[in-house]
């Protein structure tokens, strides 16, 4: 093990997981629990399977606290095939109310509007997507209200839900925030989020949602959109992600035994405070993109004196094994993703760096 070379892994999405978890997967992959297969290679309705799916979903309601009148589902396609199966499943030939806080949730309206009516209750684009909106245009008659409660890009996070009108169901993206601190999932009517952020691989896409939603699916939907049938299939309908599926389950194993999302959500205060503490007590040299209330705990961007600087910060970052910290083209300069499998050792790391880079720069 001595020799083993992990990175300290900033990356976006794919992220970070825990090595406990990929040293698992590791060793049960020749041979997953006495079958002499990998979990890859079994049947998806065998009871080994069933088992993996079953109490996959049972930490997770127990992570969550997710109330037993909600199905949980696993599905594919990404967080962006539920920009469109949202629509389709919830909309009926209603309207739809989006909070837009940043690229996501200004891609999700988007897509929601190419198949009917979606509005914006609130944008915050002119501010250059730094903040939570103070005030919400809500309509009273919508179908849902969206919001993104971490936006990924632009570094900005929900710390309370919006409260939409009376009898309007609340949605929301949760990929880039999903399992990093206590929610309460009775306040939404369906919650989403891609697993490859903060829970696991690509290829599943976690769907939680209220059983009364499920009675406003269309009829004749194609199936593998339909939310009702993948539902009352157990996400069975057809072969699902299983080794996707797989990890997410041991990635709940993992959140359950740090001893669930209060004490997650405790780590990632502390790493979220330190690399934001770099930033303030920078004298201006580190420069924050979201404003101080609005800041992200798992995403962190931030911009340096000049372009030619950022990229010497990649570089040498690089070279010190702090990887994945090139923001993304459309805010520019650098980000830090600290998601829930980047442990404080490696955010102290980053931080030594940053300060390190700026007595050499600033
Ligand atoms: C990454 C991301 C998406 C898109 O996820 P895919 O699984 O790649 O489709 C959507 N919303 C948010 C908030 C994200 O971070």
């Amino acid at each position: 093990m001595s020799d083993l070379k992990r990175a300290h892994n900033f990356n976006p999405g794919p992220g970070v997981l825990p090595l406990e978890v990929l040293q698992q997967a590791q060793s049960e992959l020749l041979d997953f629990k006495g079958t002499g297969m990998s979990v890859m290679e079994i049947s998806h309705r065998s009871k080994e399977f069933e088992e993996v799916i079953q109490t996959a979903e049972a930490d997770l309601r127990e992570l969550l606290g997710i109330p037993a009148n909600y199905k949980v589902m696993f599905l594919q396609g990404g967080a962006t095939l539920q920009f469109t199966m949202l629509p389709m499943n919830l909309r009926a030939s209603g309207s739809a109310d989006y909070i837009v806080t940043g690229s996501w949730s200004k891609t999700a309206i988007k897509e929601a509007q190419k198949l009917g009516t979606a509005r914006m209750a609130a944008n915050t684009e002119a501010e250059g997507f730094n903040c939570i909106p103070a005030k919400l245009d809500l309509d009273p008659k919508a179908a849902y209200l969206h919001f993104t409660s971490n936006e990924t890009i632009h570094g900005v996070e929900f710390f309370s839900e919006p409260t939409p009108p009376n009898g309007v169901p609340l949605v929301c993206d949760t990929s880039s925030n999903f399992i990093s601190r206590p929610i309460d999932v009775s306040k939404y009517a369906l919650l989403y989020a891609g697993a490859q952020k903060n829970a696991g691989p690509s290829g599943v896409t976690v769907v939680i949602v209220r059983d009364d939603m499920l009675e406003r699916t269309p009829a004749n939907l194609p199936v593998m959109l339909d939310y009702k049938t993948l539902a009352a299939s157990g996400s069975l309908h057809n072969t699902p992600p299983s080794f996707a599926i797989y990890m997410v389950g041991l990635v709940f194993k993992w959140a359950k035994k740090l001893g669930g999302l209060a004490a997650v959500e405790k780590t990632n205060r502390i790493k979220a405070g330190l690399v934001y503490d770099a930033i303030d007590q920078s004298g201006g040299f580190y420069r924050g993109h979201a404003k101080p209330d609005a800041r992200s705990l798992m995403n962190v961007p931030f911009r340096l004196p000049s372009e030619e600087l950022e990229d010497t910060f990649a570089k040498e970052a690089k070279k010190n094994n702090l990887i994945g910290l090139k923001g993304h083209r459309s805010v520019g300069g650098m980000r830090a993703s600290i998601y829930n499998a980047m442990d404080v050792a490696g955010t102290q790391e980053l931080v030594r760096f940053m300060k390190e880079f700026q007595k050499k720069n600033g």
